[in-house]
Formats: C-alpha cells, sequence, structure tokens
C-alpha cells in the first residue's frame, strides 16, 4: 500500500479491504471520496474532516483527512483501528456471543444529569432502557446480566469486574447525554469504544495525547470498534437522531474490561425535544430495541457471516 509518511493513500490501500470506488455525487466537494463494499456499505471520505461516514455513521478519525498528490490519506493508525477492523470481513469469529452485561449508568447516591424540564434523572432513564434491553434480547435467546437492577451506587471499577466474574462476551453501559447550562439545543447520539492504543480519546481536543499504554480492555479493540459502529448505526437508523458520531475515551467502566464493550449515550436529556422524547416511554423502548438490534448485527458479523 501507498505511503505518505506517516499516513496511507485511501484510494490504493482500500481494495484489499473489500471497497471499490464509486462516482462522487453532485452533492460532494470536489476532494471527496466514495466507495462501497460488495454488499452496499459506503464509505464517504472527505479532505479536511476528522471522520468518515461508513455505513451513513459518522466514524471520528485521530486526524484530519488530508491530501496527496491529490489523493486522500488517513493516519495509519486509523488505518488500523477504524477501517481494518469495519472492513476486515475474513476476521476471526469471537467466541459466540451468548452472555450480555448491561451496565445501566449512575445510580443510588449519583443521579446523573437530571432532564431540567421534568426532572427525571439519568439514572432512571438508563436503569428503564436497561430492563427493556434485557427483555428484548432475552426473547432471542441471550443470556443477560444488569450490573444493578434497582437504585443503587456501584463504583465504576466495579462494573467491568461484574463482568470478568460473569465470563460475559460483551458488555454495554447505558448513559444519556447533557449539555452546559442554557444550552438546551444540543442533541444527538454518541457511541464510545476505549481509546484504542496509538488513537487519542475524541474528546482530547488537541488530539495529541494518543494512548500509548495497553489496558486490558485494548485486547478488544477491533472487536469494540465493530460493536461501537453496529450499535451506532441501529440507533440512527431507527431514532433519527443527530450523529454525534463512533468516539474513543479512557472511559473507567470500558478500560478493565475482560471482553468487547462499549458506553452509549443515547441522546440529549437537556435538549428540549430530545430531552422530551427520551422521557417517554416508548422511545426509550425505540433505543433499547436498537441496541438489541446493533448487537445482533455484530454477533453476525463477528461469526463470519456477514
Ligand atoms: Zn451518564
Amino acid at each position: 500500500m501507498l505511503r505518505a509518511g506517516n499516513d496511507i493513500v485511501l484510494s490504493d490501500s482500500i481494495e484489499q479491504l473489500g471497497l471499490v470506488s464509486q462516482p462522487n455525487k453532485a452533492t460532494d466537494s470536489a476532494d471527496a471520496e466514495r466507495y462501497a463494499t460488495k454488499n452496499g456499505i459506503e464509505l464517504i471520505a472527505d479532505k479536511n474532516r476528522d471522520f468518515l461516514y461508513i455505513g451513513g455513521a459518522k466514524v471520528f478519525l485521530s486526524g484530519s483527512m488530508r491530501s496527496y498528490h491529490g489523493k486522500l490519506t488517513v493516519q495509519s493508525n486509523d488505518y488500523y483501528k477504524v477501517l481494518l477492523p469495519l472492513f476486515w470481513w475474513s476476521q476471526p469469529p469471537t467466541n459466540s456471543v451468548k452472555r450480555i452485561i448491561i451496565d445501566p449508568g449512575h445510580g443510588g447516591k449519583d443521579p446523573g444529569k437530571t432532564c431540567p424540564f421534568n426532572s427525571t434523572c439519568e439514572k432512571q432513564l438508563t436503569l428503564d432502557t436497561a430492563l427493556r434491553l434485557k427483555a428484548i434480547l432475552e426473547k432471542n435467546g441471550y443470556e443477560v446480566l444488569l450490573t444493578r437492577d434497582k437504585d443503587t451506587w456501584i463504583d465504576l471499577d466495579d462494573r467491568p469486574a461484574i463482568a470478568t466474574r460473569a465470563k460475559a462476551d460483551l458488555f454495554v453501559s447505558l448513559h444519556y447525554n447533557s449539555a452546559g447550562a442554557n444550552d438546551f439545543k444540543s442533541s444527538g447520539i454518541e457511541t464510545y469504544a476505549y481509546t484504542p492504543v496509538g488513537q487519542s480519546s475524541t474528546n482530547d481536543p488537541s488530539r495529541n495525547r494518543s494512548q500509548s499504554s495497553a489496558q486490558p480492555g485494548n485486547n478488544f479493540d477491533t472487536f469494540n470498534m465493530v460493536l461501537a459502529w453496529s450499535v451506532h448505526r441501529r440507533l440512527l437508523a431507527n431514532t433519527g437522531a443527530e450523529d454525534r458520531g463512533v468516539r474513543r475515551a479512557k472511559f473507567a467502566v470500558l478500560r478493565t474490561l475482560n471482553c468487547p464493550g462499549i458506553l452509549v449515550e443515547s441522546g440529549f436529556v437537556t435538549s428540549r425535544t430530545e430531552g422530551a422524547l427520551i422521557c417517554d416511554p416508548s422511545y426509550r423502548q425505540k433505543i433499547a430495541q436498537s441496541v438489541a438490534e446493533g448487537i445482533m448485527d455484530y454477533r453476525q458479523r463477528t461469526q463470519g457471516h456477514p
């Protein structure tokens, strides 16, 4: 594959991932490049953007895309930690995904964020969503455990430990987001994987402190990315919420995980419109259904049946 310094030329390296170049659309910028897999998963790249659209979902990169002799390039860590996991169709299967730990964020002394319009706490919303998700997954033959099934506080480090003790195959932490004071507009869904080795966290504004020492959760960088993307796509498709992207952060609940895992921020409780939706049980059912569908996509994908 063609390298431009530390960067990789997209058009010269992407064929080996099963992607074929597509004509640009009239709405694309002159610098945009489009690709698609045989089964129709699109990749859209554009210069100066620090994210790609993959299968309709925004996936953040470590840095902005640049161009080399008129061709778009990605940093090599983005190639290995984003593109390879998401397009490596021949990737070996994991152990079967059967036992899933759902972690309703916050609880007990920690209410999480509070919806400013009706005072519902995030800890209530995450527990309710977790119970809905559990019911859907069990109906589909999965074994499901919750880190908490009532209003109790569990230490952040204990949450992945519960997954390890239970020999879980997958871990999903559920949260709702909030904006700063007097911001009642910010909305949308973010899905997080633990920051892979060699990449920086997306919430690090300078994007230059890359993760150097591997944590236990980094053993699953590849699968974390596939899981985050699978769940994020379903959430966007089913809710129509704003796409705030697949992101990376060093969350304590993901750091010591002994299995693939993600953390989902399924919308802003502080948004006048999205907050009202989140406080509606039928919307939380939609969130739960979407996460379940994403998990099922992930299982199908990692068992070698794309
Ligand atoms: Zn939270």
